[in-house]
């Protein structure tokens, strides 16, 4: 198969690293240097996390016990959200005094956060004990931005607006031995309204169906079980590869991997979760029942401005299609409350969809403005105290919801043993 420019994997770029890993490990083996990563965010963050950890490890730092003992830290962060980026704020503020005990502490950041010119602006200006910067395509290199930050003594911003290539052979650390997350895209398309995502992480870029089986099946050989297959929008996979593939026919290779008990996914978009991939799951024996769904809103009017390429109405049906053929299917979703222009009746709308698709459990969000994104120019932004009053009634529903859900399964599972 050839392999397109975009998602090719640069084995000499990994090569080049490994190099540089084990240069760092014999230079500082006499240290007994400690590390402490604090992840924001999603489970792409939580993966990214794990392979900074690999590559820590693999130079020779221990995991310390907290951030304020440890001689290097990481903040991994997320920018889908002001208040994530508040925290960190906060945090690095904090680190001022713990390095001015430990003159030697190094601080880096990294993640969707610094992909923002605003963030580094500000950083380079008021956050000068910060000594290492990167973004989200270039997380492979850190050993690099280390060793550079120990020979130079200078503080190392390297931020990347995009990288056609995909960086593997890198090692990673797992935090559990038996589950494991594997990427088999990055980046996204779709430019809902007020999501940052697509400007921070780039271009929707699919891994080959080959290396996304190769890798699982050396998780399997190392004892996992469990896989989840992350991307942020899942039912997209392989529309990029020069030999075009789908979700459906990769979960279908996935399943034939022996030792492998079980896979579960996620993000899939509702605009195009396909009647393939309903089919491969009902039919599935490995892959669990279990669709996380991000409704967002249940207005029609408000589905729209967000961008999201499907109705109230479409949404509904698709609930429908998939119970229909999974019927033990359990189904959880992503919901935004404040979002500029609604009211009452969008508020109605949501609640409807939540009783009618009976939601194991939903995060709840809180509509925040993100600088860049076309919702942040939006008109009739919502007051503060309404959008607490309408989140609280969402999550009331929510809440109930998921109780009742609870116990259905619970029920369920007594019937079952019994
Ligand atoms: N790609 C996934 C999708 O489309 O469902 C989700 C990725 S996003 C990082 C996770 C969730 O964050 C979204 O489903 C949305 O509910 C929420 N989110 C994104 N941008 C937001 C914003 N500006 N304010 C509040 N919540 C937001
Ligand atoms: Fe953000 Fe929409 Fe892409 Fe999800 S699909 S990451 S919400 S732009």
């Amino acid at each position: 198969m050839k392999r397109q420019a975009q998602t090719a994997i640069s084995h000499e770029e990994a090569a080049r690293q490994n190099e540089i890993i084990l240069r760092l490990k014999d230079r500082l083996k006499d240290e007994s240097l400690t590390y402490f990563i604090t992840t924001f965010g999603c489970q792409m963050n939580a993966h990214d996390s794990e392979k900074l950890k690999g590559i820590l490890e693999q130079i020779g730092y221990v995991e310390a016990e907290n951030e304020l003992v440890a001689d290097f830290v990481i903040y991994n962060t997320c920018a889908v959200r002001e208040n994530a980026e508040q925290r960190v704020y906060g945090r690095i503020g904090h680190l001022k005094s713990a390095k001015r005990k430990n003159p030697n502490m190094i601080i880096a950041l990294c993640g969707c956060m610094m992909q923002q010119a605003t963030v580094i602006t500000e950083l380079k200006k008021k956050h000068k004990h910060i000594d290492i910067v990167f973004g989200t395509h270039n997380l492979y290199k850190m050993a690099e931005l280390l060793e550079t930050r120990l020979e130079t003594n200078h503080p190392v911003y390297d931020i990347w607006e995009a990288h056609k290539e995909i960086v593997e052979d890198l090692p990673s650390i797992r935090k559990h031995p038996y589950k494991a997350s594997v990427n088999i895209m990055y980046g996204c398309n779709n430019f809902c309204t007020y999501c940052i995502v697509p400007y921070v992480r780039g271009r929707e870029r699919s891994r080959l169906p080959v290396d996304i089986v190769n890798e699982i099946a050396g998780l399997v050989n190392d004892g996992v079980k469990e896989i989840m297959l992350l991307g942020q929008n899942v039912n997209s996979y392989g529309k990029n590869l020069e030999e075009s593939t789908s979700f459906a026919k990769l979960l279908s290779m996935i399943e034939k991997i022996d030792g492998l008990e079980r896979i579960r996914f996620m993000t899939p978009h509702p605009k195009d979760l396909s009647d393939e991939l309903i089919d491969v799951m009902a039919l599935s024996s490995k892959i669990c029942h279990h669709i996380h769904l991000p409704v967002q809103s249940g207005s029609s009017k408000l589905l729209k401005a967000m961008n999201r390429h499907y109705t109230k109405e479409s949404y509904m049906a698709l609930v429908d299609k998939i119970r229909d053929k999974i019927s033990d299917v359990t189904i959880t979703t992503d919901i935004i409350v404040g979002f500029p222009g609604e009211d009452d009746r969008d508020i109605e709308d949501t609640l409807e969809v939540i009783r009618y698709a009976e939601f194991a459990s939903a995060f709840t969000f809180i509509y925040s403005k993100r600088t860049g994104t076309p919702a942040a120019n939006m008109d009739n932004q919502i007051p503060e105290a309404l959008t607490k009053e309408r989140f609280n009634k969402i999550l009331d529903l929510v809440n109930e919801m998921s109780l009742k859900k609870y116990h259905k399964s619970c029920w369920q599972d007594l019937y079952s043993i019994g």
